[in-house]
């Protein structure tokens, strides 16, 4: 038989697996994806290429806090688009004042930074606290154990985990962790190099471990003591995820002095450009002009645009009621893991966080006869099964399954998602 010269096309039958076949071929094994191609997403759902539908209770890891293809932010981004993308920080723009307003009177008086992501947002952190240490020879930053700060050099010196600072020794010097909701352990700790403290209100990564409330008003008072920079990493805890902007407000609430607790310097991103790429730090007075003219700078940080998105955000999470909507649908959902746990002892441990940000502990995989064959933690097999059923989560460590949906999550958006992990629950116990 004849060729045919030249060779037809390959007919692809299958475009999970083309697509899949470009990953394999042409990016960077750094992430261990599951098997699932998205196309498209409207609310609180996204659609995968073959047209099946997952409700969103992921959030793209606490990204879309508007949930996907919200016409808000289509409108900001559009609009600010047609005028303006990006000029560089050597000019003055509006969105980006009026953004920084914004965050400062959520706050309280005090300046920010911008730039482009959580990692480059705590670098400024470490900066702001080397140039605050730098004439008394102050450096050392004290992290807790399990934290998790980004994936630069500095963020995986900062990070307290093993895992991600493996095979990149040596080590960024000048950070050191200590166990986390340990004030005793915090104040041994401090050495006379020791410049700054920093913590996540509730550690994300680490598999949703929040703060206490005594911890962070000892910490407070520690660090005025002995003259150190409290900083706070947000950037998945922050952006009224918790009910309030900040996570340390709500764990606060109604707790003598908690009112008028407040970090030095916060870090945030995820939610706060809903997708766009963005991240920021606020500085308090009177440490928000120590990083002065050339001290600091990122080309992106703070465009036009990111800014118009960010701050359109805002005026919908206000308008909409969206940081109470979280704080109760939230504690409903909370409330509903616990009662999961209770009825399903062989499968889920218990219940952890604040608002939409919160854990299911899920018991050891050898225990669970489901799981037991399957090398794989019962994270993510939980989550595995998760998908099957039509549910985004993110696994977090070996035992916890993270919710971190859109702040406009529905009632019954989260009913449905209950219903179906009490459906995995009941299949595996
Ligand atoms: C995600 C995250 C970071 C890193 O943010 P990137 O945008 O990925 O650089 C830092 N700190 C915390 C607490 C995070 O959850």
């Amino acid at each position: 038989m004849k060729d045919i010269v030249p060779p037809p096309p390959p007919i692809v039958r299958n475009e999970q697996a083309a697509i899949q076949a470009l990953f394999q071929q042409n990016v960077m094994p750094t992430y261990a994806r599951f098997d699932i191609v998205l196309s498209h997403g409207a609310g609180n759902y996204v659609y995968d290429i073959n047209g099946k539908r997952y409700l969103d209770l992921g959030g793209g890891i606490a990204v879309c806090c508007l949930g996907h293809a919200n016409p808000e932010i289509t409108d900001a981004l559009t609009k600010q688009a047609q005028k303006l993308v990006h000029i560089s920080n050597l000019y003055y723009n509006e969105p980006q004042g009026r953004l920084a307003a914004a965050l400062v009177k959520q706050l309280a008086p005090g300046k920010v930074f911008f730039c482009n992501s959580g990692a480059e947002a705590n670098e400024g952190l470490y900066k702001l606290a080397r140039k605050f240490g730098h004439d008394e020879g102050r450096f050392e930053i004290l992290t807790a154990v399990n934290s998790f700060h980004g994936r630069t050099l500095a963020g995986i010196a900062a990070t307290g985990q093993d895992k991600v600072k493996k095979g990149f020794e040596p080590m960024m010097s000048g950070f050191r962790h200590v166990p986390y909701n340990d004030l005793q352990a915090m104040r041994e700790a401090i050495s006379p190099a020791t410049v700054a403290i920093l913590i996540e209100g509730i550690q994300g990564e680490g598999g949703i471990a929040p703060a206490s409330a005594e911890y962070l008003l000892g910490l407070r008072q520690l660090c005025d003591e002995k003259k150190l920079l409290l900083m706070m990493d947000s950037v998945q805890c922050g952006h009224f995820r918790t009910g309030r902007f900040q996570s340390f407000q709500r764990t606060l609430e109604g707790v003598p002095g908690g009112e008028t607790f407040m970090p030095d310097a916060i870090s945030m991103a995820k939610s706060l450009g809903g997708g766009m790429p963005m991240g920021a730090f606020w500085v308090r007075e009177p440490h928000a002009e120590l990083l002065g003219p050339g001290t600091h700078g990122t080309t992106y940080g703070g465009t036009p645009l990111a800014c118009a998105v960010a701050l359109r955000i805002m005026e919908v999470i206000e308008r909409e009621n969206l940081a109470e909507n979280a704080r109760v649908l939230g504690d409903w959902l909370k409330s509903e893991i616990t009662r999961l746990a209770a009825k399903y002892p062989g499968v889920i441990k218990g219940g952890r966080g604040l608002g939409f940000m919160l854990g299911i502990e899920l018991v050891e995989r050898e225990k669970i006869p489901g799981f037991a064959a399957v090398e794989k933690t019962s994270s993510i097999q939980f989550v595995n099964r998760l998908h099957d059923a039509g549910v985004l989560t993110i696994p977090s460590g070996a035992q916890v399954v993270r919710l971190l949906p859109a702040l406009n999550l529905t009632r019954l958006q989260a009913e449905e998602g209950i219903k179906i992990i009490e459906s995995i629950a009941a299949s595996l116990s």
